[in-house]
This record gives structure tokens, sequence and C-alpha cells, in this order.
């Protein structure tokens, strides 16, 4: 791992492992079970020889039914919702112990809603595997997926992208940070009592935002924001430096647990899209986090907001290029930049309603900063995710260091 200039550990390290390229990008708690017998986890169904259990961080919201021959539906609903019309995130998230080697299919049922994430599946919560294109069949309206799958003894995880709870991204962001004279903070606490943790960084008289899973699902997202992470704290030459030593960097990796670990597919635990409370502030988790922010930002000028998500496509919202703040001219430069490194050139949207209460829409109105709302394809593969949350930390540098 590459040092910082004057580093100085600050914040805790919880392990002495090194944040390797190419290693593994999701490491949840997910402790290898007892499947049968007393300390076997609450089955919410069972039958010839299967359980299916939701007992993990991030699992989604499930009830199922095992048919006497050994086929598993697995219903997959959302959580409570204060407006009507959920964004159609249909996440599921489950895990299905086999007694023993079995073949058999899994149906998911979406009821009112259509397929949209192709399945992963896991044995340890660690390495994960896309379900291959042949082994997934749709009704004709695809409000019911069936995989076919050959079940090991033990337990697999099927889930709609690689599992990733609330600690997971907390945890990644510390270590990256790590040695590298960041302050941790706990800013908040959310409606379910667990923790708002963000982590500032650098120094001057300039600021910037970073933030990612405001969207429990949108882990292609975090893909991306790691690597933007990673690049903006590790990349080792004058530029860097000078960027780092002239722009404060305000991190929230987590703004939604509630929503992350109970497996919602939009929402926080109070029933409400995060990113559409941002000014309106009615909701724990927002509150503090904009409090945060502009207390973390004081007098500096805040550059950037930048907020990573993932949708049906990677596109890039911003506000219009007349927009009154002093940094938009970053927006034409991140554009050209994108589309000269990228194998692929995002989509770009530029627009601002500030009553929509989106990240975005607060940051031109708060901050006078061009909010940038950063989607990823929710089918992208991670290296691209990733490469263009490298380009987009180089565009920052480039532009902000000269
Ligand atoms: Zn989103």
């Amino acid at each position: 791992m590459t040092k910082g200039r004057g580093a100085k550990v600050r914040i805790a390290t919880l392990a002495a492992a090194s944040i390797l390229p190419g290693a593994c990008q999701y490491m949840p708690a997910l402790p290898a079970l007892p499947s049968f017998g007393p300390q076997a986890p609450p089955a919410i169904c069972s039958g010839a020889g299967l359980s299916v259990d939701v007992d993990f961080a991030a699992a989604g919201h499930h009830t199922c039914v095992v048919s006497p021959t050994g086929e598993v539906v697995v219903q997959v609903n959302h959580e409570p919702t204060v407006s009507e019309g959920l964004n159609p995130s249909p996440w599921f998230a489950f895990r299905v112990t086999a007694k023993e080697a079995t073949a058999t299919t899994v149906t998911l049922d979406y009821t009112d809603y259509t397929h949209r994430y192709v399945p992963w599946t896991s044995r340890d919560g660690r390495a994960w595997e896309k379900l291959p294109a042949d082994k997934l069949t749709l009704n004709e309206r695809k409000t019911r997926a069936t995989l076919t799958l050959d079940l090991q003894p033990g337990q697999t995880l099927i889930s709609g992208q690689p599992v990733s709870s609330a600690a997971d991204n907390v945890d990644w962001t510390r270590k990256a940070l790590s040695g590298r004279d960041f302050n941790e903070q706990k800013y908040g606490v959310s409606r379910e009592g667990r923790d708002l943790i963000g982590f500032t960084g650098g120094g001057g008289i300039e600021a910037i935002v970073v933030l990612t899973r405001q969207h429990p699902p949108e882990t292609s997202g975090q893909d991306a924001y790691r690597a933007f992470v990673e690049r903006l704290v590790t990349r080792n030459d004058e530029k860097a430096f000078s960027f780092r030593g002239r722009h404060r960097i305000i991190i929230a990796p987590m703004p939604n647990p509630d929503g992350v670990d109970n497996g919602n597919w939009r929402l926080n635990s109070g029933g409400v899209d995060l990113n559409r409370d941002w000014g309106k502030f009615t909701q724990p988790e927002t509150k503090a986090l904009s409090d945060w922010i502009l207390s973390q930002a004081g007098d500096k000028r805040v550059v950037a907001m930048m907020d990573f998500h993932s949708t049906d496509k990677t596109v890039i919202y911003a506000p219009p290029l007349d927009s009154p703040s002093p940094t938009i001219g970053f927006l034409p430069a991140l554009k050209q930049s994108l589309d000269k490194n990228l194998p692929y050139a995002p989509d770009w949207n530029y627009n601002h309603n500030p009553t929509t209460g989106t990240s975005k829409g607060w940051a031109l109105e708060a901050l006078k900063a061009p909010g940038i709302t950063v989607e990823l394809w929710d089918q992208i593969s991670t290296a691209d995710a990733r490469k263009l949350g490298v380009a987009t930390a180089d565009a920052l540098i480039e532009y902000f260091s000269r």
C-alpha cells in the first residue's frame, strides 16, 4: 500500500491487511451456520431436505414455499413505502441450505413487479458467481424468474447483486483511508439506531463531498465509489498531492444503513426515498448528513458533490452548464475526460429542480456546488465500474490542481 505524505494514523485500523488490487470487493459477515438442528437459523420455509432463511444483513423481504418435490418459490417483496409507486428495484437475497446435493429450481415471484437483477450465487458470501443466462427462464410477463440450480450440501446464497451490508462499505472505507490522516466521525444515528459514519481528510480552502448507497441495492455505484476514493487518496504525483493539500475530502459511505441491512429496494426504514428528502429533511439520516456536510465544509468552497448510484444504464445527472456555481466548469472537463478514457461514453443529463429533494439539487442550492449523480449500469462489470471511478477521480485532480 502506498503511503500518503505525512501520514498519521488517527482512525482505528481494523486489520493490517492491505487493500490489494483485484482483492474481493465484498466481505460481509456471513459465517457458515449449522443448517439443521437447534442451531439452524430460523427458516422462512423448508421441506424436501431444503431450508430457506433470511438471517443475515441485507437479506431481502421474502416469504417462500417448498413443493413436495423440492422446488422452491420465493416471493420478492418490498419494504413499506409512504408514497405510492416504488422504484422497480426488486432486490432479493436469501440463503438456501441443502442437506445433500440437490438439482432443483428456485423461482423468484415478483408479484406486481418484473425481473431486473441477474442472480448471483455464493457459498460463503465472499466469492460470487453470476448465474449463467441458460440457467434462468422468465415467464411471459417477466413477473416470475426460475433459476435452475445444482445445490451443494450446505448453504448457497442467492441475491440480486453480491451482498454488501451496511458495515461492509464502512469497513472498506475505514481500511482504504487508514494511515492517510483521515478522521472517522459518528455524525448521527439512523431511525433504527444504527450509527451514521463519515470520514474527513485532506485540508485547505476547498472541499469535495462524496456519497454512495443512499439506495440499498445500488452496489455497482459502490464499486465506482471505491475506485474513486482509492484513486483520490492514493494517486501519487504532484497534482494529486496538491489536490489533497487544497481540498478537504468529506465522505459518507453509508447514509442509509437501515435500508441496506433490511434488504430494502429503495427506502430507509421510515418508508422514504432519502434521495427525495434533501432540503425537506423529514428523516434523521438526511438531516444529520446535511448538517454534518455543512459543518465539515465550514467556510471552504465546495467544488463538487459526487453521489454514486446504479440504474438501468450508465448516465451522469448534472446541473445545467450555466448554473450559478463557481466550479460549474468542471462538468465539461469531466465529460471530456470520461469520453476519452472509458471504453464507453456515459450519457449526460443536465437539469436542476430544487424541489425534487435530491442530493444533487441540494448541492447547488446549499453549497453552490455542482451536484453530480453518477449512475452506473446495474449489470456493468466491476472492472468497468472501477474504470469510471478512477477516471472521475483523475478528472477532479487534473481540473482542480491547476
Ligand atoms: Zn439511486
